[in-house]
This record gives C-alpha cells, sequence and structure tokens, in this order.
C-alpha cells in the first residue's frame, strides 16, 4: 500500500507555495489509493508559531484535502505529532549510538569556519571537517570520553556516493563525506535534529513515496544513509518544484503570511485556487476552477508523474 505524508512545520500559515506542494502530494496518494499522513513537524519549539496548526489545518480542508491520519481524525497525537514522539527518536538515536555511528561534538560554528579556512566564519554553512570525529587508528582521547558536556552529536558518514533516482528530478547523486561531512543528529540543546527524527517517522509510519519541495533534495542523501544505518529501507522521494512569486522568487512564510486567508477573505473559492495551482504545476491546461476530487478524478498516475517531470 502507498503511504505518502505532507509534513508542515507549524511556523506559520502556509504560502500558496506549501498548498501547491500539498496538493501534489496529496494527489499522489490518492491517485494511488493509498494512506495520507499529514504529519506535524514542530519538534523545534522555538520556531513554532501559536496557531498555525489550527490555520494550516483549516487552510488544507478549505482546499479539499484530507487526510487518514493527522489533526481532528486521530484520537492520539503521538500518531502524528513529533513534539509527542520524542522517546521514539531518543530509541533510534540510542540504537545509533550502540552501532558507534555517532559522536560528540563540542565544535562552534565558528570553530568549524575556522578548521576548514572559510574567509567569512559567520556565514560559513560547509562540511563538518570532522575535528571531534574519533580517532580510531590512534590513542587519543576524544570527546566520547566526555560526553557528558554540553555537545551536539554528529553521525559519521561513510564516504561513498548516494545515488537514488528521484521520481520528478531524476538521478541525484552526493558523496555525503565530500558534499556534507558527518552531520548532526541531536543538537547540543539535545533536540533530535530534523534528519533523524524524519527518517524515524518515515520509517515508522512505513511512509513509500516522500513528497516534498525541491529545495530539501540535498537532504535526502543524509535520510538515505540513516535510514540504513536504522534498517529501514528508503522511500521513493518526489521532489516537486518550488512555487515563485510573479517576479520569479521562491516564497516564503514571512514575506506574505495572510497569502490564503487573504484569498479566502475576498470570496475567491478553493476550486479557483485548485485551478491555479494545478495549472501553474503542469497539471491541467487551463486555470479553470476545479476541485480537488474533479482534479484527482481527471488525472492518471503515470500522467501524472510525467506532468511533474516536465516541470523541473
Ligand atoms: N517540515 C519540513 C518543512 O516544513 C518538511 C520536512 C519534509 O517533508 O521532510 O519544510
Amino acid at each position: 500500500m502507498i503511504v505518502g505524508r505532507y509534513a508542515p512545520s507549524p511556523t506559520g500559515p502556509l504560502h500558496y507555495g506549501n498548498l501547491r506542494t500539498a496538493l501534489i502530494c496529496w494527489l499522489q496518494v490518492r491517485l494511488a489509493g493509498g494512506k495520507f499522513i499529514l504529519r506535524i513537524d514542530d519538534l523545534d519549539q522555538q520556531r513554532n508559531k501559536a496557531g498555525s496548526v489550527e490555520s494550516i489545518t483549516s487552510d488544507l480542508n478549505w482546499l479539499g484535502i484530507d487526510w487518514d491520519v493527522g489533526p481532528n481524525v486521530c484520537s492520539s497525537n503521538n500518531k502524528y505529532q513529533q513534539s509527542h514522539r520524542t522517546t521514539l527518536y531518543y530509541d533510534a538515536f540510542k540504537t545509533l549510538e550502540e552501532k558507534g555511528l555517532v559522536y560528540p561534538c563540542s565544535c562552534s560554528r565558528k570553530d568549524i569556519a575556522l578548521a576548514a579556512s572559510a574567509p567569512h566564519a559567520d556565514d560559513y554553512l560547509g562540511i563538518y571537517p570532522g575535528t571531534c570525529r574519533p580517532q580510531t587508528d590512534t590513542n587519543k582521547p576524544t570527546l566520547t570520553q566526555a560526553k557528558s558536556v554540553n555537545c551536539a552529536w554528529r553521525f559519521t558518514v561513510k564516504h561513498k556516493t548516494i545515488k537514488f533516482t528521484d521520481q520528478v528530478c531524476g538521478e541525484y547523486t552526493q558523496q555525503l563525506g565530500s558534499e556534507v561531512g558527518d552531520f548532526v543528529v541531536k543538537r547540543k540543546d539535545g533536540v533530535i535534529a530534523y534528519q533523524l527524527a524524519t527518517v524515524v517517522d518515515d520509517g515508522l509510519m512505513e511512509v513509500t513515496d516522500v513528497v516534498r519541495g525541491a529545495d530539501l533534495i540535498d537532504s535526502a542523501p543524509r535520510q538515505i544513509a540513516l535510514f540504513e544505518a536504522l534498517g529501514f529501507s528508503p522511500p521513493r522521494f518526489w521532489h516537486v518544484p518550488l512555487m515563485t512569486d510573479n517576479q520569479g522568487n521562491k516564497m516564503s512564510k514571512r514575506e506574505d503570511p495572510e497569502s490564503i486567508s487573504r484569498w479566502r477573505s475576498q470570496g475567491k473559492t478553493a476550486e479557483q485556487l485548485v485551478g491555479h495551482l494545478a495549472r501553474s504545476a503542469g497539471l491541467i491546461e487551463t486555470n479553470d476552477a476545479i476541485s480537488c476530487k474533479n482534479l484527482l478524478a481527471a488525472l492518471n498516475t503515470e500522467g501524472f508523474r510525467q506532468q511533474l517531470r516536465t516541470q523541473t
């Protein structure tokens, strides 16, 4: 059975681009007669904004998107809300620790930039040079002996190329060792990082197809490495193009947080928006108003994938 999920972070109301990704995600699952999960990625408490879950669910419902697991459907929120699933993440972290695949790291962002000789330490977001990685070939003490200190924990990546075929973007390869380096799975403040939480959820929820914005494609190889380390088979990935505004800029929740409520308050219909979003994703030829249900009936799985592929 096909299982898909849309996994918004409740950091504010959805914008048109988020809604288009959610629509594509829903269509992919419903075309296959699968199970659709609305997961709430609310682990990062500092970024959560009060009222976002309500506004997200209200906008999705208004548009015509329904879910089988998620807010207002499940009685138990530990089925879909990350902040209620932390024990599962710590269990997975412990598995990685027992397998010797993670190590503590005390480097600040500045240390990492300096070690990499980056000219602007504060802006450096690049590859971790492995400063705290345990030296297995010497007896040199490492931070592993001092785990109680306030450290982030990194996953030790192997020097191999990760390759997968994205259902929309085609073949994607990344050399994790040289392009990313050992990455954080548990933050200094003890919060499990996005990469690990996502993999634990997608693995335990038996997600077969991850449909999300193309800005996350470079996370997929890290996630594949984690899926394998935890004994899950990785899902299929569909990284869909991000919607841009009239000037061709990527949309952001910060820039126009009220866009959908404005559409709604102007009395424009959900069907008009579905038509507009589906047309902009190349799924239909005109942007005439159409309901989610009728859009679903007008598409077929293979044509849907082809239409998405031609947009990249
Ligand atoms: N929660 C992430 C976001 O809102 C998406 C995570 C994912 O789909 O893997 O951008």
